[in-house]
């Protein structure tokens, strides 16, 4: 399988990029925490916001991109590239 053809743009100058994102990804060890109201070994959590206790790593994958909760050391989801269809002929 040819790799994905993906353009990935690093843009560091936040300031004219706004949020777009319309729904995020969650660990679910995390989000289950915060509703009980302990973490994993049972010490109270102070109640917080799920952006504010999750520690999640989002990057490139030979195939796409990964999230990953660094919390739990655990994936949340991966996101996977088809590759990019050939024209008939071809080219
Ligand atoms: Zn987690």
């Amino acid at each position: 399988m040819p790799p994905a053809l993906v353009n990935v743009q690093a843009v560091y100058d936040d300031s004219n990029v706004p949020c777009t994102i319309e729904r995020y990804f969650h660990c679910a060890r995390c989000l289950s925490e915060l509703r009980e109201g302990r973490d994993e070994r049972g010490q109270p959590i102070t109640p917080i916001s799920a952006r504010d206790y999750s520690r999640t790593q989002i990057g490139i994958t030979p195939r796409g991109w990964q999230v990953w909760c660094a919390r739990h050391d655990c994936n949340i989801t991966t996101i996977t590239l088809r590759p990019k269809a050939q024209p008939k002929g071809g080219r």
